[in-house]
């Protein structure tokens, strides 16, 4: 069959691979702990789902606006007014079918083919697809040794095709927070290149220590929020998702979207302004579970000799080194990978889905009862590992 030459150029999403080959094993009745997921473990708050079952009870199941209902998008702009001092309107907001159409949304509006599009490294897997898929160039740019990028880092790879630069903090994979000072003079540097900074806050509420600096304090027409309703509640799911930004670019985001999803489905739209207006105390709740899990997993890994790892301030994820594992057996992080869930039952996705191949991801949203025993195998996994190398 012939495909086209953009979809030959992307490759499936790395993390669903992990969750396939975890789900065989399952099937095959083997106990695997699943140290995977890239969502949270909790059920959907009981309020937003009452809204959704008095949407369907009212019949709010027809077409919507493509820009999702006003009330929504309001909702949404008065959250960034609230907490980040915009001075957003209804119009600067579209709702989306998740953040990762938010993201493809912008591909399309703002990129030709050929434009070049910065991606700090290590990034969260749909970023350099969703680039190739409208024809433009990732480009990518390491962090720093702690998960931070900046605008000094950034600006040796801007040229005259450069585009935009996309942010994520909290990090997926690494679960690093940005800071204030970087955010601000990178947004510095795209006002003076003319750039726009996409910045997806997907974890924004997830954060233990510090805080989280949105972009939008800082400028209105060079960048776009990226945002979404999955991981602060518990709705990955319901796929509603959204972006603030100006009203020019929003416009032309909900022609593209009124082309290829319409809109985000109605009766997510009714549970999402329930979710957004309503009580933020199950975020709470599922803040302090998440900190409770932080606290065990960081103690077991700094029992594991032979790994590293940045502090991860926020979302629900630690990215440790394994690199000094790698051996004949496990020669990059795939390998490292395969081994541990075949040999020690015990999935973890690979560094290399995330453009850094020394190292996995674990995801902290499981029990601690899982975790304690994931981590205990992960540790053992690697030990037999590095006895395996040692005998040979
Ligand atoms: N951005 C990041 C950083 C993510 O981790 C995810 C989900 N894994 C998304 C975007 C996509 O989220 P959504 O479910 O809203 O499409």
């Amino acid at each position: 069959m012939k495909l086209s030459h953009r979809v030959m150029q992307i490759t499936p999403s790395a993390t669903l691979a992990v969750k396939r080959a975890a789900d065989e094993l399952k099937r095959r009745g083997i106990n695997v702990i699943d140290l995977g997921p890239g969502e949270p473990d909790f059920p959907t708050p009981e309020h937003i789902k009452r809204a959704a079952e008095e949407a369907l009870a009212q019949n709010f199941t027809k077409y919507t606006a493509e820009t999702g209902i006003w009330e929504l998008r309001d909702a949404i702009a008065q959250k960034y007014n609230r907490e980040y001092g915009t001075r957003y309107t209804a119009e600067n907001v579209l709702v989306t079918s998740g953040a990762k159409q938010a993201l493809y949304n912008i591909s399309v509006a703002l990129f030709e083919p050929g434009d070049e599009v910065l991606i700090p490294v290590p990034y969260w897997v749909s970023y350099p697809e969703q680039v190739k898929l409208v024809g433009a160039c990732p480009i990518f740019v390491p962090m720093d040794r702690d998960f931070q990028i900046s605008a000094d880092l950034l600006q040796e790879h801007i040229t005259a095709r450069t585009k935009a630069i996309i942010l994520n903090s909290p990090n997926n994979p690494a679960g690093t927070v940005l800071e204030r000072q970087h955010l601000q003079e990178i947004v510095q540097l795209a006002q003076r290149h003319k750039l726009f900074v996409i910045y997806d806050e997907c974890y924004e509420k997830f954060i233990y220590e510090g805080e989280h600096v949105s972009v939008v304090e800082f400028d209105s027409e060079h960048v776009i929020a990226v945002n979404s309703a999955s991981k602060t509640y518990a709705m990955t799911g319901w796929r509603l998702g959204w972006s603030a930004a100006p009203k020019e670019l929003t416009q032309a985001m909900a022609a593209i979207q009124s082309h290829l999803t319409s809109h985000p489905t109605s009766i997510s739209q009714k549970a999402a302004l329930a979710a957004i207006t309503g009580d933020q105390s199950c975020v709470e709740a599922m803040l302090s579970e998440y900190r409770r899990r932080r606290e065990v997993v960081l103690n077991e890994l700094e029992k594991i000799k032979g790994i590293d790892f940045a502090i991860p301030h926020g979302a629900f994820y630690v990215f440790p080194t394994v690199s000094s594992f790698f051996n004949g057996d496990a020669k990059n992080s795939v390998d490292l990978a395969r081994y541990l869930l075949e040999k020690a039952h015990v999935a973890v996705v690979p560094g290399a889905a995330f453009g850094a191949d020394s190292y996995v991801r674990i995801s902290y949203a499981t029990s601690l009862e899982q975790l304690r025993e994931g981590l205990k195998r992960f540790r053992e996994g690697l030990a037999a590992l590095r006895s395996l190398e040692v005998r040979a």
